[in-house]
């Protein structure tokens, strides 16, 4: 298991040039959200993430079993 928590692809506006994902995959099992100091995973059905909340630090996809948050290059 790996944890990415870097900036290092940040663009000129000091964005992220990615963002995180959750995919159809998602059984809605709750297992990521504690693991979201930010709180931005709501898990009823399938799981979301408030963009406004998420400051893409990747943390959640290492702990989704079944890989269904993915970081989507923009
Ligand atoms: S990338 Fe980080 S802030 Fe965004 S939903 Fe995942 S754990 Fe939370
Ligand atoms: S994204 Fe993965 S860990 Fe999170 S609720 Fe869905 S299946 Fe479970």
């Amino acid at each position: 298991m790996s944890i990415i928590n870097d900036n290092v692809n940040n663009d000129n506006n000091g964005k992220n040039s990615f963002s995180i994902e959750i995919d159809n995959n998602c059984v809605g099992c709750g297992a990521c959200v504690p693991f979201c100091e930010q709180e931005a995973i709501t898990a009823l059905g399938n799981a979301t993430i408030d963009t406004e909340k998420c400051i893409e630090c990747h943390v959640c996809v290492d702990y989704c079993t079944i890989g269904a948050i993915k970081v989507i290059t923009k």
